[in-house]
């Protein structure tokens, strides 16, 4: 059951144009994606709605955009060069590879393969870096290397000054990115859950220490608050406070916000005390002067880092699947998307109900005012109740229909994508009609 719908959500991405498979004509590449058409806006729309709740919304947030390479110094600072490794087991017997934390521990002990089900057939485990490596220049050797970064934390972290002294803020205040990360996993799997390549969207919190707990405390709360505002059902979410044997090394306390996906309840944004571990270990590999002065107090002090770190690309995966509907009807049964307005690629599609009488150009009048708006989509073709289902399945929340009674008293059909209620409201009023059904203003 779970995994049948995970199957019907990647064939309607595919088919509706939301993710194709990377480099499909070629045999594709294994878990890399493309967003297409439908995908892509709600990519930006999520992005866009996270952007507005972090930064847009407070003055205490400002944002940056780092860059993808970083110096490889970065990464020995950060820890990643040493540590960011994951414990990599192969099967004798079929060659397929698996993450020894992955592997259920009755069978682990066995050495019994999860695939093949022998016993004594798998390798000890060994410490696979997940880090990128390419190399900078035409000469590849040890000096050159650069490395795709793996985070985008740490372009926040090397930062933290040049953004403060340009910015003139003081602390607590903190900084916003949205951005590529890379990473190379042993088990990427489950469609845009765990890909190679991937898009995060992280706010690192900087405070005074000794105030870190109970900013840890707001920050999870309300990023919690975050996935309701964007419409995820609640139920569906949950807290998962990580162990002491669980904490990363950097990390005094971990709170994951959690979704229960097809596959299970799992990790869809953690929320992170980073202690002083960041800046301190920036300071020591790079020999400039990370610390903070408060005027006020006259103290100077390393700042303490809370962070939210949110995956993009598992975060649209959240919202199709949450979204997704199969509802029985009398005689037959529609696909439904029903993404919040806020998040939905398309906003409103417009259709003559008869491609004649004036309708089509009427139709279209209406489009052109709606895409000085938003994104809408026109469609003349077939049946309307085909047409309604079309729009369904891509999530559009209102279709404006023009028909015989729109000559008469220039009013036209909104019907709504949930409900399937339909209203009558004046051609007039159409756009901030839809701007208050979308928006809420
Ligand atoms: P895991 O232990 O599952 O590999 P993690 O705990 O290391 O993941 P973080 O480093 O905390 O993950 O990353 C923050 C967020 O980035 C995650 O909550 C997730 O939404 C996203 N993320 C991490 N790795 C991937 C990936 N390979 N593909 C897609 N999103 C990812």
């Amino acid at each position: 059951m779970a995994v049948e719908i995970m199957d019907k959500i990647v064939s309607l991405c595919k088919r509706r144009g939301f993710i194709f498979q990377s480099s499909e004509i070629y045999g594709g590449i294994n878990a890399c994606y493309d967003y297409g058409p439908l995908g892509v806006e709600l990519k930006r729309n999520v992005k866009e709605q996270w952007w507005r709740a972090m930064v847009v919304e407070n003055e205490d947030i400002v944002g940056l955009d780092a860059a993808i390479l970083m110096h490889p110094r970065v990464w020995e600072a950060s820890g990643h060069v040493a540590g960011f490794t994951d414990p990599l087991v192969d099967c004798r017997q079929c060659k397929q590879r698996f993450r020894q934390d992955e592997i259920d521990p009755k069978k682990w002990e066995k050495r019994q393969c999860p695939a093949c089900g022998n016993a004594n057939v798998l390798t000890d485990a060994r410490q696979f870096n997940l880090m990128f490596k390419t190399h900078m220049g035409p000469v590849e050797e040890d000096a050159t290397v650069v490395y795709l970064r793996p985070e985008t934390a740490q372009g926040i972290y090397v930062n933290y000054k040049n953004v403060m002294d340009s910015s003139r803020k003081k602390i607590p205040f903190g900084i916003a990115q949205i951005g590529k990360a890379f990473r190379n996993e042993i088990t990427p799997g489950n469609f845009i859950f765990r890909t190679r390549e991937f898009e995060q969207m992280e706010m690192q919190y900087f405070v005074k220490p000794g105030t870190d707990e109970e900013v840890w405390r707001e920050w999870k709360d309300r990023r919690m608050a975050w996935y309701k505002r964007i419409g995820i059902h609640p139920e569906k979410l949950r807290f998962r406070q990580h162990g002491p044997d669980e904490l990363a090394h950097y990390a005094k306390a971990a709170m994951d916000v959690e979704y229960e996906y097809p596959i299970g309840w799992k990790e869809l944004e953690g929320i992170h005390n980073r202690t002083d571990f960041d800046l301190s270990r920036h300071q020591q590999f790079s020999g400039k002067d990370l610390s903070y002065f408060d005027d006020a107090t006259r103290e100077r002090f390393i700042p303490y880092i809370i962070e939210t770190s949110a995956g993009c690309d598992r975060t649209v995966l959240t919202c199709l699947i949450d979204a997704y509907e199969e509802q029985k009807l009398e005689n037959d049964t529609r696909t439904v998307l029903h993404f919040d307005p806020k998040l939905a690629p398309v906003k409103a599609a417009v259709f003559p109900l008869v491609n004649r009488d004036g309708m089509p150009e009427l139709a279209r009048k209406i489009m052109d005012d709606l895409r000085g708006e938003f994104i809408a989509f026109y469609d003349d073709s077939g049946a309307v109740g085909r047409r309604y289902r079309r729009q369904d399945e891509a999530g559009t929340p209102f279709c404006v229909t023009v028909d015989s009674q729109t000559l008469q008293d220039e009013t036209v059909t909104v019907r709504d994508r949930d409900s399937m209620n339909q209203d009558r409201v004046a051609i007039r009023g159409l756009v901030p009609e839809l701007r208050k059904r979308i928006w809420g203003k």
